[in-house]
């Protein structure tokens, strides 16, 4: 064993290697407190991966492994690596890697799923539903509406508002004024209303047995203030080890310390200047007092050698994030030699901007690059509208992540809402949601029968034996049917049942009803990959499916597709090739009105994270003029641009700088419904067919 077991040890530098091995030893395998904490692409995923296999080579049990990382699929990545790595020691032995990493995800899906456990011992009720973020917005709304703060002349905030300073103080914990001082000056007045609106909303929440994102974290972390259900649950993981630590807030920091108090088996890793959550009271205090929270202090280990980038992607990198205001980490350096600096391309416009990244694309394909080796970044989901145009029409197929997501979509929504209020009939949301599909009930009517439904102990059964509300016709009784029906079918055949029950529905509210019910037969296919209701009512709603280039459906597995990304998403993650779109002030920084200079740091280090995504090949892209909220709707204009502070001129020698098209054909000389000179897609074409 120990002459494999150094094989892999050996891809390791001196430092990785002392992080994956730290504290591992024969006795329990349990060692101080560790933090990782370096710069993009030194390998602290890649050295968690490790450790977690290494851990498990040495006799650690994976079942009591703990693994929290910033989304699902980072989640599945890692634990795939792992398998790989443990696997190639084991072998035949590795039979113990059938159960690898039950416990690895997000900590909100993490969360979900130990309170559905403990439920019981802390007043919940584990049949509780999850609400999105629009649900919980509209939940807000509701109560909102009903304490009389919705009247559009009391300029009471907005709904989302609401929620922000809800979520920021929840998330943040902090007190509601500090939160609406620091933040939100303009709403400073309303601060006795919102507080009792926050009230009503938590019992509403409570009263509905439902529970948002933000629910999943504080209600852990008061669970894990009892201290016989802590020490349960902190007795249940010999290891908790978390990615991208510098993106968690208070709340997963205090649930990491109740879970290991002496910080025993705690390993946490990230990097200070990729810190881009603070709008979700992400802060990077945490990764910086980590150390010090333990006695004897933690193991702190850096690594300062990008394995990703080359050298001169490397260099602008790095020269963008040492004029931030404050850092940790040091600079990296590369061995990975190259001749080609990044590109920064002045085009005229986003149209402009699309052609060229197409163009580029398309080049790098002709060589050999898969599109999935490619991803264009942005900072907001809706920069990337020109682009998609642009793709579909040259039928290049793309997934996008952080945009719009499957699940937004109305049709699926409506769908997935007959189906949480089977689950959980007390989901007013879910209930208002359904009811409004059916001829003949308005909001008045719809109010009346859920609340007839909830002073019953059992609600569907109350519903069911309702006479048919007025005007409904056939609609109530078919509706009355079908939730009879679901109540009792097995999974996931009940999701063929709502979408029969929808379809008339859907004929009559939607002109695209075929592309949608198509939508609503691939919901029933990723339906058929998870074991139950609850299951897939809880994974979905917490990490949906990324939308596609086909509608909204999901791209088969082998199929190759360019990724589209917000910054924010695209996290952790590396590509060949990466185009960055609108570098300029207004996108990059954003909003440069309201921007605090915190706030503008943060955008400095989007930026950095952005480039940091690259191996070998990277484009940031300056449209001379864009839209300023990335869409041809009405009212939306042009915005003058120029390049984004954050690349100074005495950055400009880190940079290859050209036009496009070439300056010769004078970007001011064509019209503007002219296509590209070269058409080099015309010739490819075939290729996506
Ligand atoms: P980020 O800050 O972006 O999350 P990271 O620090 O987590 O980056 P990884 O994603 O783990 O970095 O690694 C970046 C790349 O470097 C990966 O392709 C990884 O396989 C490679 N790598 C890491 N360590 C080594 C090593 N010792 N030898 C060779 N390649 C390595
Ligand atoms: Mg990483």
């Amino acid at each position: 064993l120990a002459t494999t077991a150094a094989s892999y040890l050996e891809t390791l530098n001196p430092e990785q290697r002392r992080a994956v091995e730290h504290g591992v030893t024969a006795d329990g395998h349990v060692g101080t407190p560790l933090l990782v904490i370096a710069g993009a692409g030194s390998g602290k995923t890649n050295t968690l991966a490790h450790r977690v296999a290494h851990l498990i080579v040495s006799g650690a049990d994976p079942r009591r492994i703990l693994l929290m990382t910033f989304s699902r699929r980072a989640a599945s990545e890692m634990s795939k690596r792992v398998e790989r790595i443990a696997r190639k020691v084991l072998g035949d032995k590795a039979a113990i890697m059938n159960e690898a990493l039950s416990w690895a995800g997000t900590f909100h899906g993490i969360g979900a799923r130990l309170l559905r456990e403990y439920a019981e011992q802390i007043g919940l009720n584990p049949a509780f539903t999850i609400h999105d973020r629009e649900d919980s917005a509209d939940l807000m709304n509701l109560v909102r509406h009903e304490r009389g703060l919705s009247k559009t002349e009391s300029r009471f905030p907005a709904k989302g508002t609401c929620l922000s300073i809800y979520s920021r103080c929840v998330n943040a914990e902090t007190e509601l004024e500090e939160v609406l001082g620091a933040s939100y000056p303009w709403c400073a007045g309303w601060a006795a209303e919102l507080k009792e609106l926050f009230a009503a909303y938590v019992e509403a929440k409570q009263k509905q047995n439902v529970l948002d994102y933000d629910d999943l974290l504080l209600y852990w972390a008061q669970m894990m203030s009892e201290a016989g259900i802590a020490d349960d649950v902190g007795g249940r993981f010999d290891h908790v080890l978390v990615d991208e630590y510098q993106d968690t807030n208070r709340l997963q920091s205090s649930v990491l310390l109740a879970l290991k108090p002496a910080g025993r088996g705690l390993t946490v890793v990230g990097d200070d200047a990729q810190s881009i959550y603070s709008f979700r009271a992400a802060t990077v205090r945490n990764i910086l007092d980590f150390p010090g929270q333990f006695s004897p202090r933690a193991e702190v280990v850096t690594l300062d050698r990008n394995y990703r980038s080359t050298q001169p992607i490397l260099s602008a990198a790095n020269g963008v994030i040492d004029l931030a205001r404050e850092r940790f980490t040091k600079n990296l350096w590369t061995e990975r030699a190259s001749s080609a600096k990044p590109r920064l391309v002045t085009v005229r416009d986003e149209a402009d901007q699309a052609r060229y990244i197409v163009e580029r694309i398309l080049e790098n394909r002709e060589e050999g690059a898969l599109l999935k080796q490619q991803a264009v970044l942005f900072r907001t989901s809706s920069h990337s509208g020109p682009l998609e145009v642009e793709l579909t029409r040259r039928n290049i197929p793309f997934v996008k992540f952080g945009g719009l997501k499957f699940l937004d979509a109305a049709h699926v929504k409506d769908v997935l809402a007959l189906l949480r209020f089977v689950e959980n009939p007390r989901d007013r949301v879910a209930g208002f949601r359904v009811l409004h599909l059916l001829q003949g009930i308005g909001p008045a009517s719809a109010q009346r029968v859920l609340d007839h439904m909830s002073d019953t102990a059992d609600p569907l059964n109350a519903l069911c034996t309702l006479p048919s509300p007025p005007r409904t016709g056939d609609d109530w009784t078919t509706f009355v049917e079908t939730i009879g029906n679901l109540r009792y079918s097995e999974w996931p055949s009940d999701l063929e049942r709502a979408r029969l029950w929808y379809e008339p529905h859907l004929d009559r509210i939607h002109e695209d009803a075929e592309v949608r019910r198509a939508d609503l037969v691939q919901l029933e296919q990723i339906a058929g990959g998870y074991p139950s209701r609850e299951r897939f009512l809880t994974e979905l709603t917490l990490d949906p499916p990324d939308a596609t280039s086909d509608q909204a459906g999901v791209p088969l597995l082998d199929e190759d597709y360019l990724i589209l990304s917000t910054i924010h998403s695209a996290k952790g993650q590396e590509w060949k090739s990466v185009y960055v779109l609108n570098v300029v002030d207004g996108c990059m920084p954003s909003d440069l009105g309201a921007g605090t200079s915190a706030e503008i740091e943060e955008e400095r280090r989007l930026l950095y994270v952005a480039m940091t995504r690259a191996k070998d090949d990277l484009h940031l892209v300056v449209p001379q003029r864009f839209f300023a909220h990335g869409q041809r709707s009405q009212g939306d204009r042009h915005v003058y641009a120029s390049r984004t502070r954050f690349i100074p001129e005495k950055l400009l020698g880190l940079f290859e700088r050209t036009s496009w098209p070439a300056v010769s054909s004078g970007p001011n000389m064509r019209g503007p419904s002219q296509g590209p000179r070269v058409d080099i897609g015309a010739r490819v074409r075939g290729m996506w067919r």
